[in-house]
């Protein structure tokens, strides 16, 4: 453990102890009285990619069932009501309840996790930090259903010709009268199928956002009732080896919102974005840090018990090799992901902001993991390819998330920057 990390150690055990249990009892029977609809992904979605409404009810249940357990949102900050988890332990509860759960159960919105992903809200379905600039009418309005599980969120940044690259943001807000009036379409938006309220990045000053300026950008964040006139959240999206998935558009076409609905200052926007996909960053390096401790501990099992030439898979030297490199991936996954978590805890006091290892932990979590997974399966053999050991779930689970909350490429982009401005300490 870390030294801060040490000191949060009961924080620590006493979260993870009550959310494992709380999955015990209150999930893994849900999951095993639909485990007929929940192994076949064509009776677990209908026709139009949404999930079947059993396990959609099943889904609010937990939801709403975890943040009555002070779960859901746990990550959440305090000022709002949410738990205000530390950073280091909320990267510890991810990487335990990833680690005990591995692949099928845990993964938020990529598998089959249907009825487990709605333990934990994050910037993409729940109350996320990014409300913490939540005005007096948005707490009174919204926040209360979020807290409460009763309604989500989707993140909707990202458009057809804007991805990587925010700066050629389509969405415009035009105010008329004392309302905005939004038109553009949002694309690969995680949970839009199922959101209340879609949080919306528009541009709303022309000249400000050509000026490309982080901190007054031009953008404006908006949260949008997705029921609201003119709104439209139907197709969805099927993702790396799934028949439909949580991600999807939201068309805008002259949706009316009213001044109250804008989440922090008028043209800052994009410190918003940032503030919940830096949060998403480091839940990404926690969960895959767990995921792959989860298919090393696969192969460690698989390597004693399975035999090949009379002797057992780990005494062959070339599987050892395979174990010992996954082990100095983990051991490095960890130390990054952790000292960053520490970081942005010690944010407040410092006031160093940890742009470039908030890009390290996840770039290099994602892309070890994928490895790792891919080492997992080679060790299984042709067992390691069958759905029936997760393995191959975690791969496309790791290769998935190279893409989004930042791609590798860019996650690179920002380090370099950093360096570039003189920001060399390790
Ligand atoms: C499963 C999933 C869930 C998602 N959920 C959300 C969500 O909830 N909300 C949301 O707003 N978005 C979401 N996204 C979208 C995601 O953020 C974008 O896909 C991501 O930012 C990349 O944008 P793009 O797909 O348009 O790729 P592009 O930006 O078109 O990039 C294509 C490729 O070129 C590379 N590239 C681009 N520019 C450069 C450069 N300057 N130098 C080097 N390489 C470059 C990229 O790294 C990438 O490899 C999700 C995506 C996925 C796959």
């Amino acid at each position: 453990m870390t030294q801060v990390a040490d000191e949060l150690r009961d924080i620590i055990k006493g979260t993870i102890d009550g959310l494992i249990g709380f999955v015990d009892t209150e999930v893994v029977p849900l999951e095993q009285h639909y485990r007929e609809i929940l192994s076949n992904e064509r009776r677990l979605f209908g026709d139009d990619g949404r999930l079947v409404p059993e396990i959609r009810e099943a889904r609010d249940g937990v939801r709403r069932k975890s943040a009555k357990a002070g779960y859901w949102a746990a990550f959440g900050p305090e000022s709002i009501g949410g738990g205000g988890l530390p950073a280091p332990v909320s990267v510890y509860l991810l990487e335990a309840v990833y680690r005990k759960y591995g692949a099928g159960r845990l993964m938020i919105g990529f598998s089959n996790g249907f009825l487990t992903s709605p333990l934990l809200g994050g910037f993409v379905d729940g109350p996320s930090h990014m409300f913490a600039n939540a005005n007096e009418t948005i707490k009174a309005d919204i926040v209360p259903s979020l807290l409460a599980g009763e309604k989500t969120t989707c993140f909707g940044a990202t458009e057809p010709d804007a991805g990587s690259d925010l700066w050629n943001l389509k969405t415009k807000a035009r105010k008329v009268g004392d309302e905005w009036v939004i038109n553009g379409t949002k694309q690969w938006i995680t949970n839009s199928p199922y959101a209340d309220y879609a949080v919306v990045f528009a541009v709303t000053d022309e000249e400000k956002y050509a000026k490309r300026n982080m901190f007054d950008s031009g953008i404006t964040t908006f949260i949008v009732d997705t029921k609201l006139p003119g709104v439209d959240t139907n197709t969805i999206f099927p993702i790396m080896g799934h028949v439909s998935s949580d991600c999807g558009n939201v068309i805008m076409e002259d949706v009316k919102v009213k001044d109250d609905y804008i989440l922090g200052n008028i043209g800052q926007g994009l410190m918003t974005a940032m503030a919940g996909i830096s949060e998403g960053r480091l839940a990404i390096a926690g969960a895959m840090l767990g995921l792959a401790e989860w298919a090393l501990d696969k192969s460690l099992a698989y390597a004693k018990e399975r035999k090949t030439f009379g002797r057992a898979l780990a005494d062959h030297q070339a599987i050892q090799w395979m174990l010992a490199d996954s082990a100095i991936e983990i051991f490095n996954m960890k130390y990054a992901t952790l000292r960053t978590a520490e970081l942005v805890h010690q944010y407040p006091t410092t006031g160093r902001l940890p742009i470039k290892e908030i890009s390290i932990a996840k770039a290099y979590a994602v892309e070890a993991c994928q490895a790792i997974c891919d080492r997992a399966i080679q060790i299984h053999g042709a067992m390691g390819l069958s759905s029936e050991m997760g393995l191959e779930e975690a791969f496309r689970i790791a290769r998935t998330l190279r893409i989004p909350d930042g791609t590798g490429e860019m996650q690179r982009r920002t380090i370099a920057g950093q360096l570039l401005r003189g920001d060399t300490v390790f």
